[in-house]
């Protein structure tokens, strides 16, 4: 750690100390300091950090060449690296194009949405409607899509406002119906809503198939997922998948819509993609969508470092690594292992309400009130004080406010896919003991 004042004006609320290197699901500061990566990042890191072998392969690109533009080149890379996400995609997803993240591949799948309908005619189908809680991004377009009050009003005036329904959380509903029920109950608010706004209008729906930052792993009863299918079909609306967080074997499946046996028009991928190797994300879909567009003329959008050789090289090392090491089944073995230890937690903690996820995307939610799920205090700012509590013991997790960033703590637990489950308990031995100095600083009673 070093008081020198920074250049950078990154958001962080505390000093963090300088990285020295990575080593699996370890990351390690300049004093030697070890820390598990509870969160891969930003649910980033899925193969673990510095692996030789992906960075062997980026090291051959590197000494070839680091950049070639698209339009100036084909790359074996980038065609490889396509062709393998073809292949590890549902049928009818056949279709490719590289982003560097997140936000990029929501807005191209967007603007694909946007170019095929004018191929058919469909001048008039421009909204976009998403979820709220939500969250798609930080860039306009993306934002305008997101669900979540805090980063979205400082520009609330320059943005269309996008219509939104409530996302899924039935966790919070205190109503008598079935789970089955509340799943189409939730998927049935999107048809009223394309109804309201006149189904002529309406372009695409886009939606986290296993909510991210801003729900806390929020998953839907599984009625809702092909109801939604149904609902889009129904009225000619494009079905969008951000599977940004979700996408790259997360959940214990390459996509997550797989669980669901359903087939989105377009994806959206990042994350997991590059898994920290190369800023890389990807828009996938189906020749159905792709080839009018690019008989009409083309895709009227594309970004600079766009499939890159040196960034598609690392994502295909990433998918190879994947393959070569079932770690796609190892998130959805070590899933289930890491969400009954989470489950465990609520007997000991009170304040835990609620414990949710899918594969390694897992999250748990405090409540001063399991029954009604009243939040703590906000005052407390539980989902700061936690992740400090945890990080100084050598734990990275990960936490926002929930409900759409306006109350309540929610905390994700999403560590890289090669974890073992020794390597979970070392990790829920350090939550535990972060559990208990949290619960002991604000007062808050704990079983034993
Ligand atoms: N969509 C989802 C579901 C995400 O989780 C994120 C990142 N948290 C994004 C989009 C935006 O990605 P990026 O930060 O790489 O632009």
């Amino acid at each position: 750690m070093t008081d020198t004042p920074s250049y950078l004006f990154y958001q962080s609320r505390n000093p963090r100390p300088f990285l020295d290197h990575g080593e699996g699901i370890y990351l390690i500061d300049e004093s030697g300091k070890r820390y598990i990566d509870g969160s891969s990042g930003a649910m980033v890191s899925n193969i673990g950090h510095s692996n030789p072998r992906v960075l062997a392969k980026m090291k051959a690109q590197m000494d070839k060449a680091t950049f070639g533009y698209r339009l100036h080149f084909r790359t074996h890379p980038s065609e490889d690296l396509a062709a393998k996400t073809v292949a590890m995609t549902p049928d009818g997803l056949d279709r490719v194009f590289f982003v560097s993240g997140g936000s990029e591949a929501v807005e191209s799948a967007v603007k694909l949405a946007r170019q095929y309908a004018l191929t058919q005619g469909h001048n008039a189908r421009y909204k976009v409607i998403s979820r709220f809680p939500s969250y798609h991004g930080c860039t306009f377009g993306a934002l305008d899509l997101t669900g979540y009050a805090p980063l979205r009003d400082p520009f609330a005036p320059m943005m269309s406002e996008m219509p939104k329904v409530a996302a899924p959380t039935t966790y919070l509903d205190r109503d008598n119906l079935t789970e089955e029920a509340r799943g189409l109950k939730y998927a049935d608010l999107l048809r009223d809503k394309i109804l309201a706004e006149g189904p002529d209008t309406v372009l695409a729906f886009i939606m986290e198939p296993v909510g991210g930052a801003s729900t806390g792993a929020l998953v839907a009863p599984d009625s809702y997922y092909g109801r939604i299918r149904e609902i889009c079909d129904e009225f000619g609306v494009l079905l969008i998948y951000d599977e940004v967080m979700t996408g790259a074997g997360r959940t214990g499946r390459f996509l997550a819509a797989e669980h669901w046996g359903i087939t989105p028009d377009i994806v959206s991928m990042s994350k997991g993609f590059g898994a920290g190797y190369a800023p890389l994300g990807a828009m996938v879909a189906g020749r159905r969508l792709v080839d009018p567009v690019l008989d009409a003329g083309g895709f009227a959008h594309g970004f600079t470092y766009a499939g890159n050789p040196l960034a598609c090289a690392a994502g295909l090392a990433v998918l190879e690594e994947m393959e070569a090491h079932d770690l796609i089944g190892n998130a959805a073995r070590m899933g289930d292992v890491l969400m009954s230890e989470l489950r465990a937690l609520m007997d000991r903690y009170p304040f835990i309400g609620d414990v949710r996820g899918k594969g390694l995307l897992t999250a748990f939610e405090f409540a001063s009130d399991r029954t009604t799920m009243e939040p703590l205090d906000p005052a407390l700012n539980a989902h700061d004080r936690l992740v400090e509590l945890a990080y100084e013991r050598g734990l990275i997790i990960y936490s926002r406010r929930t409900r759409g960033g306006t109350k309540g703590d929610h905390f994700l637990v999403a560590p890289p896919l090669i974890i073992t489950e020794h390597q979970i308990a070392e990790m829920m031995a350090i939550l535990r003991d972060a559990l208990d100095a949290f619960a002991s600083e604000i007062g808050l009673p704990v079983e034993s």
